[in-house]
């Protein structure tokens, strides 16, 4: 089955909106197992949509199609959509009443344009659309099936997901999957990734190894097309226990694993709890163990710099932590203090069998190194917490 993609609307040609919806479709066509061959796009002009639409169905089985469904004058795409098909356009009572009501629940008027939405191709097939009025459309003809789908994303995609999808998997018994597996490596940059596991992207058909670089970690996809999840995992395994073993220690974990989720976890094995200090992270530690609910976070203070006194900041480090133990009667405390003057930031960790001190990059004022700061802190106390002590 060959399938193309039909992205419709001015705005779009102009650049005055990103079409995220095409990178969306693409991305969850491929992994339903769907080939897409082309994507075109094409401003609201009549004579162009029916020309982009007659040579999709020239190529491809199937074409998927994106805006223009709206109520306004230059939402034309049912209207194309027929002449192509070689029908006519019926009102769709059902499709009033169903736009009427949502108005209604919203106490807005309904305009007299709205009554175009209930305007379909003759023998078309709705689809229902939760998070609009537009509903989404499947026209079948001789020459091809042809899906219309609202502009807004919040719209186009649960209809994609839960409707269009599964009926073309169904309808072409399409089984294979494509399915992905993230590890995340901290500690080193994308190019070192590269250098490391170069041969496995170019050299892998499948799985595919592909790397991406956020600011929180570099992330290697392995991804597999199979039959099933078990037997794409299957594949999946051995690559990913080929990445470990040429990052020994750097896997900080996979797929939606976050180093605080990931510290979280290794302090629960360990059965400690912990409590932070902060003053070069800016509460970047406790903001992250915040927003996962960490049951292993007990509480953390953040204090500005220049109100510590110092002295030696490797001991300040290690008092600090000491000192949030108490206060919050943990069984664990990290402290991420800097020394603004030798511009060198200290992470001390004081825990039930000792004391440690790591030695932190650079500090600075922007939440991006503050936040750097953090995620080296937790880096180093995860490296610990896996280690065998
Ligand atoms: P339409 O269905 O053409 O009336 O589009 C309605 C709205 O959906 C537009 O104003 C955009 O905000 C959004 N939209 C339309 N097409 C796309 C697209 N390809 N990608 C992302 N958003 C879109
Ligand atoms: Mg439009």
């Amino acid at each position: 089955m060959k399938a193309e993609i039909l992205m419709i609307g001015t705005e779009l040609l102009l650049g005055q909106i990103n079409d995220t919806n095409a990178t969306y479709m693409g991305q969850e066509l491929a992994n339903h197992g769907i080939n897409l061959f082309q994507k075109t796009t094409v401003g609201d002009n009549r004579e162009r949509i029916i020309g982009a639409l007659n040579n999709a169905l020239d190529r491809s089985d199937v074409v998927l199609c994106s805006g223009g469904l709206g109520p306004t004058e230059d939402d034309i795409t049912r209207e194309c959509v027929a002449e192509v098909a070689g029908v006519g356009m019926e009102y769709v009572e059902d499709i009033f009443f169903t736009i009427e009501a949502m108005f209604a629940r919203f106490g807005i008027p309904i305009t007299e344009n709205n009554k175009k939405q209930a305007m379909v191709p003759e023998g078309g097939l709705i689809i229902e659309n939760p998070n609009g009025t537009a509903p989404g459309l499947m026209v079948e003809c001789d020459r091809g099936l042809i899906f219309c789908l609202p502009g807004p994303p919040r719209e186009l995609k649960p209809m994609l997901n839960d409707k269009v999808l599964p009926y073309l998997r169904d309808r072409f018994s399409i089984t294979s999957l494509i399915r992905y597996r993230v590890v995340h490596i901290l500690g080193i940059g994308e190019s070192r990734v590269d250098e490391i596991i170069g041969d496995l992207m170019t050299d892998s058909q499948n799985p595919t190894v592909g790397v991406l670089a956020s600011p929180a970690s570099v992330r290697i996809r392995i991804a597999a097309k199979a039959e099933s999840e078990a037997e794409a995992d299957k594949l999946i395994d051995p690559i990913e226990a080929e990445v470990r073993k040429r990052f020994p220690d750097l896997v900080m974990g996979t797929n939606d694993d976050t180093i605080e989720s990931v510290v979280d976890e290794l302090l629960r094995k360990r059965g400690w709890s912990i409590s932070v200090v902060e003053t070069s992270s800016g509460g970047c530690v406790a903001q992250r163990m915040t927003g996962i609910s960490a049951p292993t976070y007990l509480g953390g203070r953040v204090y500005p710099m220049e109100t510590l006194d110092l002295g030696d900041v490797e001991q300040a480090a290690l008092e600090l932590a000491d000192r949030c133990m108490v206060d919050f009667s943990s069984d664990s405390g990290l402290s991420i203090v800097s020394d603004p003057a030798a511009g060198i930031t200290y992470a001390a960790y004081n825990h039930p069998n000792g004391k440690e001190v790591w030695i932190l990059g650079r500090s600075g004022r922007s939440v991006e190194i503050q936040d750097r700061v953090a995620l080296l802190a937790l880096e180093h106390l995860r490296r610990f917490l896996v280690s065998a002590i």
